[in-house]
């Protein structure tokens, strides 16, 4: 099932990121992990993909395990940026190989020790690349791909953003998820600003729950997300209690969740982190706005 059709419905849609282990010891409790979030019956799940290798190689694993044992629809996560050409098909046949039609593509971020290279010479340097090379050589495929309401870190500025941004909607790009916000009202300003220029494909709105304090950190500092008083007010209370702050941080995405849906947003991505309770309570939270 293309990812690209499910984004078409009127409804409320939940569907769920999970990541794959580091390591071999790691891979039985994550698929563990990630079967009982795809026994929600998402609408989709995606599977991230590490950057620099790491945990490349189970992406696929995962995600073709959820979609043959559960039928929940499958994106496949594909960075580019630190792989050759030869890496990069290879994989692209994998996931042919898999029966995965939807691909995040992505450029993924420079390794530590190649920023400030020379980058002319690289096989991919930006996610537009490996976009372009999808299309054509899977036209079959649903490709999805990263936008950012609070702008890139590496942009100068968000004109440039956005007009980076339509020239991967131009390559073949089908849908957008966005980068975590934790202020509806910026996605809001974003999406304004897209299709004022011209970027018309689904824009899936993507949500992290905040369920401890030491990921808040983590979290700002891996998307430079703007952080809401009232969100740092929560944060400041509860941060001391795991229980109380995983409670308030599944309240506050469940309220900005249904602030979206209320908003006209029907298509929102939980990055459940492979966390199942988390993952079934926002759920449950929403059971009547997700029947409607
Ligand atoms: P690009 O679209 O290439 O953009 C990167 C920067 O380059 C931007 O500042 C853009 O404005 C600029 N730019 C783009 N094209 C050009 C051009 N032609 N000339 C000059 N500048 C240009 N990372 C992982 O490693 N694995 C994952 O699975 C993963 N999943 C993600 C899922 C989502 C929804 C999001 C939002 C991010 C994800 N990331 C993941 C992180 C992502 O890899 C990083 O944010 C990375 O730094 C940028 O990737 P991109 O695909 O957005 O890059």
């Amino acid at each position: 099932m293309k990812i690209s059709h499910l984004l078409q419905q009127h409804t409320p849609a939940l569907s769920f990121e999970v990541f794959p282990p580091k390591t071999e010891t790691g891979f039985e409790s994550v698929k563990v992990a990630t079967e009982e979030i795809a026994k929600l019956r998402p609408a989709f799940m995606s599977v991230t993909y590490g950057a620099g290798g790491g945990t490349s190689r189970y992406t696929l694993e995962i995600a073709k395990n959820i979609k043959e044992m559960y039928g929940v629809p499958t994106l496949a996560h594909l960075t580019c940026v630190s792989s050759t050409r030869e890496t990069v098909r290879e994989k692209i046949a994998q996931i042919r190989e898999a029966g995965i039609q939807n691909v995040m593509a992505l450029r993924g971020d420079i390794p530590k020790e190649l920023e400030g290279a020379d980058r002319s010479g690289w096989d991919y340097r930006y996610a537009v690349d490996l976009i372009a090379e999808l299309k054509a050589a899977c036209p079959d495929f649903c490709i999805g791909a990263a936008c950012y309401p609070e702008i890139h870190p590496e942009s100068e500025n968000q004109r440039e953003d956005i007009r980076r941004l339509k020239e991967k909607v131009d390559a073949g790009c089908d849908f957008l998820t966005t980068q975590m916000f934790f202020d509806n009202n910026l996605l809001y300003n974003f999406l304004y600003k897209i299709r004022e220029a011209g970027i018309t494909v689904p824009i899936v709105a993507g949500v992290m729950p905040i369920t401890n304090a030491n990921q808040v950190e983590r979290a700002v500092k891996l998307s430079g997300s703007f952080m809401p008083q009232r969100f740092k007010s929560l944060v400041d209370k509860f941060g001391v209690s795991p229980a109380a702050m995983k409670q308030a941080g599944i309240a506050y995405a469940t309220d900005q969740i249904i602030d979206l849906y209320a908003n006209g947003i029907t298509n929102v991505h939980v990055y459940s982190m492979n966390k199942p309770d988390v993952a079934a309570k926002i759920q449950a939270n929403l059971s009547d706005i997700l029947a409607l």
